[in-house]
């Protein structure tokens, strides 16, 4: 590991100050990601500023019946608290399906968001990789790409982001502040990724130096009937093959209201607007849900590796849109 400078944060723009003015500096949060990029050889910072010590670790309530997760809340507290566990179930699921026990006590909000993919050979420095090493060449494509993307990649990168966390944030309409060397900005979950192009070096539209401070959930009423579903190979300590995360108010027999995102298939948390549009005001059933994935997904490119994905989201959707019908009837 190269050698690097450790300093510890007084105040957010303090920290925003140190990791804006060098190129080389990174912020440290919970560092389960970080830290092991470090070992790996991923990333090499010379300057981690470790943010853990800024009061950004409390959840409130928010004029107009939202709440704010601090930044620094860690994903064991998040998945603990009665507030979010009560209006926002789909997002304590999404947290607890992630990781261990270990991991999510010392994992963060905003580490969790911006944590990079799981794919092997982005981890391993003997192969090429355009994420790793721009226009090196992309190992997956014609190798191992079982976990991968098959939606929203490009010919430069077919790798998924790996946060659970963040596909429940993108279907609860989540938002991140930000704060930056001038000045702050509200960014969607959603928009805070990006897809590959011909930069797969980039997975967000952050710019060096801006930090999440909080993350907003919104007052959304078909939140409070919401769940997260996490295809793995393994139950525990796994990444998604496939995930859902469904918010869904079905009054009568018809799906009222719905928010759908996919994690596991796109190198982006993926909001299934079409899913969306064809449920709203249709029969609650488990086939239209179904229906609706495969309208989703008309679009996907998988290879030959990971074409199973296609019907394993529509699966998992019916099987999500199942439950919450069943706790939807009296
Ligand atoms: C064995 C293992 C299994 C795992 N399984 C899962 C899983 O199933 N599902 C899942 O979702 N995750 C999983 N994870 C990933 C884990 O959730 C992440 O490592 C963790 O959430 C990262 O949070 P952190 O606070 O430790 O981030 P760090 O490692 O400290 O930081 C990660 C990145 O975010 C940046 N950063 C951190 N905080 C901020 C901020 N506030 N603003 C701007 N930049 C910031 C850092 O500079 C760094 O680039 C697993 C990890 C391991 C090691
Ligand atoms: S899929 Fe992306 S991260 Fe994986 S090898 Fe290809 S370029 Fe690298």
């Amino acid at each position: 590991m190269r050698p690097f400078g450790y300093e510890r944060a007084a105040d957010v723009a303090g920290a925003v100050a140190r990791v804006s003015a060098r190129p080389d500096a990174a912020f440290l949060a919970g560092g389960t990601n970080l830290v092991d990029h470090m070992k790996l050889g991923i990333a090499s910072p010379g300057l981690l500023v470790d943010v853990t010590g800024l009061p950004l670790d409390t959840i409130e309530s928010l004029p107009g019946g939202g709440v704010r997760i601090g930044a620094l809340v860690r994903n064991s507290d998040l998945a603990a608290n009665l507030v979010i566990r009560h209006r926002y179930p789909v997002l304590a699921q999404a947290v607890l399906a992630g990781a261990s026990g270990q991991l999510r006590n010392m994992a963060t909000t905003g580490g969790n968001l911006l944590q990079q993919t799981r794919c092997l050979y982005f981890q391993d420095l003997t192969t090429p990789c355009n994420k790793r090493e721009p226009g090196s060449g992309c190992s997956a494509i014609d190798g191992h790409h079982r976990d991968h993307a098959i939606i929203g990649a490009s010919a430069h990168c077919i790798a998924v982001n790996p946060s659970d966390m963040a596909v429940a944030l993108c279907a609860l309409e989540a938002v991140a502040q930000v704060r930056g060397p001038v000045g702050e900005r509200s960014i969607s979950v959603e928009e805070l990724y990006r897809l590959p192009g011909e930069e797969p070096q980039r997975d967000t539209i952050l710019e060096h130096g801006e930090l999440i401070t909080a993350v907003d959930l919104p007052a959304l009423p078909v939140a409070g009937n919401s769940r997260y579903r996490k295809v793995r190979d393994r139950a525990s300590y796994a990444f998604a093959l496939v995930s859902v995360a469904v918010a869904a108010q079905i009054e009568a027999g018809s799906v009222h209201d719905v928010r759908v995102a996919f994690g596991g298939l796109a190198p982006r948390p993926w909001r299934a607007r079409t899913a969306e549009e064809v449920l709203r005001g249709a029969p609650a059933t488990a086939q239209m849900a179904a229906r609706a994935a495969e309208a989703e997904l008309a679009a996907a490119r998988p290879l030959a590796g990971n074409k199973f994905k296609v019907a394993l989201a529509r699966g998992a959707l019916a099987a999500v849109m199942r439950e919450l019908i069943t706790e939807a009837t009296p």
